[in-house]
């Protein structure tokens, strides 16, 4: 649970301002934004990458989702948001513990999504 920074966070060894969190996940504040709003929604198991996660996550999974939709409406930008999940070092992955980026509060780059 506690061997990625995430992990820490969550465990609370490494202070951090949790702006959502429920029995099964949280969110706070990405450290080096790339938008305006740019939040990360983290669950609480340590499941390091998304191509790791088994089917008895299949509602974890869900659940990640639907706690991004209501962080969206929590911080009024669920017109335009942008929910992406990089999987690998190849993608850009750079935390391996499972987290969903929401990017809003800019107009999206557009091209290959
Ligand atoms: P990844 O590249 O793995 O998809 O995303 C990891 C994200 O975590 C990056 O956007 C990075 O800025 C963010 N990050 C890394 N360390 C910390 C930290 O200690 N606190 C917070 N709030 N964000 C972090």
């Amino acid at each position: 649970m506690t061997d990625t920074i995430f992990g820490k966070i969550i465990a609370g060894e490494i202070p951090s301002e949790f702006i959502y969190e429920d029995d099964h996940c949280i969110a706070i504040n990405d450290i080096a934004p790339k938008a305006p709003v740019h939040v990360l929604v983290i669950p609480k198991k340590a499941i390091p990458r998304l191509v790791d996660a088994q089917a008895d996550d299949q509602a974890l999974l869900g659940h990640l989702m639907l706690a991004a939709g209501r962080i969206a409406e929590q911080l009024g930008v669920q017109d335009a948001f942008r929910l992406i999940v990089n999987n690998g070092e190849g993608a850009g992955q750079t935390v391996f513990h499972l987290h969903l980026h929401i990017l809003a509060g800019m107009a999206m780059p557009e091209g290959f999504m």
